[in-house]
């Protein structure tokens, strides 16, 4: 199937042609101006949202504040209760969430129901996790003495989201919140507001059925100009914001002013390492669906391939080969590989990236280019390329969020290879193809890959939600999803009880009265 039946998926997601943009629980506002959300896909305009007006910004969080009072207190596997019937409910609407995760969004729709399966997992994570969040006990150096450090609920979590995980990245975020003990305000990407106002309404529903405080999860919608507010914000003691690098700088800067606390999810710039001793085939097969898979606009898409010289004309030629053999057009029909971008600017940054390519020296061995005709009327699809260039350019340097595969050459040791894929500013995720353990193993040394997430035999793209996600350097620092992500959602304090009739103080400290 190549289309999609939207009113039918609309209706299912109880969305509107004309929808309002801001919402606490299920209590919406349509006070400002509508936007509308129009699908890569084709080029339509599915329907509008209107934007946040500050005086629908105090409400939501005058009703976030005060639900948040009333939540640190309810018990956290309580809370897991109710996560785990969000979670039940994104399973009976993983087939509607998924097609509008995929229209409005233009990735294919198998990866649009992986973005919902990836909020089901996070859901049945949180649930276990709300009966841990557990501290430590430490020994006093008193007698009569007992120490430990437990952790309480925060407050009012900010989350900033970007295009390309349109529903993953906020359920991450407000799954764990959730059981944190914490409540969410929610800003979704301008490009992707229906989205944000389906996962809103789903949410929305179980807060009623549980006679949740609707200020639990809270939706605004808008430009950066939406986003300031909450990053200017005191009673905000957490953003968490996935985007660019350029919004990343920004935002931590306003939040850091008010010593706030950011989680900060930002660009990558993302290598596979081939060894002479890489399994060729399983090496193509990553490579290409990490450069192309999405459109290459995922955080971890490939941008680089650092090959060795001895291997690089054959691993070249079996690219050339691959690449030819792929399909693009509409993301809803599963015959394809490669569905459009975002939008014409995203086209744009694509084509400057691939003239400055060219301008620096770079050698294109598979062509570019922005497709027309029929099936490609949005204006949004363009041909997968393949630029032989080299680390050190401008445009290497850069993240261009496009299907742009660069491929690097080095000599020497795989230590050689190391120091170009660490030779970025960005720290995201990174791989190594090889069989040799030696190899291997220095990779994922302290001397080895820089990055958060650090891979040996499969490619950079794509991530379970059971480790922590995130990455170092200009990519922000943060880290969501699983492991002891949650920590960043709560605060912590450390704790001393004397149950003797002395007071001994610390250090062996004297203080007679
Ligand atoms: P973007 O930076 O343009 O926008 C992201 C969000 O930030 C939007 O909601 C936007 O409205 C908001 N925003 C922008 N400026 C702001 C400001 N000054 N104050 C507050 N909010 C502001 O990013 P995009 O084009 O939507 O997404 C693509 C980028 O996101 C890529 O760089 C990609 O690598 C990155 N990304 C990173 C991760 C990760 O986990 N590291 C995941 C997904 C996407």
């Amino acid at each position: 199937t190549s289309s999609i039946d939207l009113s039918a998926v609309l209706s299912d997601l109880k969305l509107q042609l004309t929808n309002p943009g801001t919402w606490i629980g299920s209590k919406s506002f349509s006070g400002g101006s509508a936007f509308s959300s129009s699908s890569p896909v084709d080029g339509s305009t599915i329907g509008s949202v209107s934007s946040t007006t500050e005086s629908e910004y105090e409400e939501v969080m005058q009703a976030a504040t005060s639900a948040f009072k009333d939540w640190r207190t309810v018990p956290a596997p309580k809370r897991g209760e109710l996560v785990r019937q969000f979670g039940n409910r994104l399973r009976e609407l993983k087939e509607p969430l998924g097609k509008l995760v995929s229209f409005e969004m233009g990735k294919s729709y198998q990866e649009g129901l992986g973005e919902v399966q990836e909020m089901i997992d996070i859901c049945d994570f949180a649930v276990g996790l709300s009966r841990q969040l557990h501290g430590l006990t430490m020994h006093s150096e008193r007698p009569g003495h007992r120490m430990y450090e437990q952790y309480h609920p925060l407050g009012v979590v900010g989350i900033i989201s970007a295009f390309n995980f349109p529903v993953a990245v906020w359920a991450w975020n407000a799954a764990i919140a959730l059981v944190c003990g914490d409540v969410c305000v929610w800003k979704p990407s301008e490009k992707t507001p229906l989205c944000g106002v389906a996962c809103q309404q789903i949410l929305a529903d179980i807060l009623e059925e549980n006679d949740a405080p609707a200020g639990l999860s809270c939706l605004i919608n808008g430009d950066y100009k939406v986003g300031e507010w909450m990053t200017a914000d005191k009673r905000i003691p957490m953003v968490s914001a996935t985007g660019s690098i350029r919004m990343g700088k920004i935002v931590a800067q306003a939040v850091a002013a008010r010593l706030g606390k950011s989680l900060l999810e930002l660009g990558g710039n993302n290598a596979i390492i081939v060894s002479p001793e890489a399994d060729i085939k399983m090496t193509v097969i990553g490579a290409v669906f990490g450069a192309v898979g999405t459109a290459g606009q995922r955080c971890t898409s490939t941008r680089r391939l650092i090959i060795h010289e001895s291997i690089y004309d054959q691993v070249k030629e079996a690219l050339v080969e691959a690449y030819k053999q792929l399909r693009i057009g509409n993301p809803l029909d599963e015959n394809n590989h490669v569905g459009p971008l975002i939008d014409q600017d995203a086209v744009a940054s694509y084509s400057k990236a691939l003239e400055a390519a060219q301008k620096e020296g770079g050698k294109v061995l598979v062509e570019g280019g922005v497709l027309e005709g029929e099936g490609y009327q949005s204006g949004c699809y363009v041909k997968p390329a393949i630029v032989e260039a080299e680390n050190h350019f401008h445009i290497v340097q850069e993240e261009t969020f496009a299907p742009i595969l660069y491929l690097l050459k080095y000599s020497g040791t795989v230590a050689d290879a190391i120091e170009q894929q660490n030779g970025v500013v960005q720290g995201l995720s990174s791989a190594i193809m090889t069989q040799n353990l030696r190899e291997a193993e220095l990779f994922l040394s302290a001397a080895g890959s820089d990055c958060g997430i650090a891979n040996v035999n499969i490619g950079t793209s794509g991530a379970e939600i059971g480790g922590a996600f995130g990455g170092e350097k200009e990519t922000g620092g943060g880290r969501e999803s699983g492991s002891d992500a949650w920590k960043y959602y709560m605060r912590r304090q450390t704790n001393t009880i004397n149950y003797t009739t002395e007071l001994p103080l610390a250090q062996g400290i004297k203080f007679d009265l």
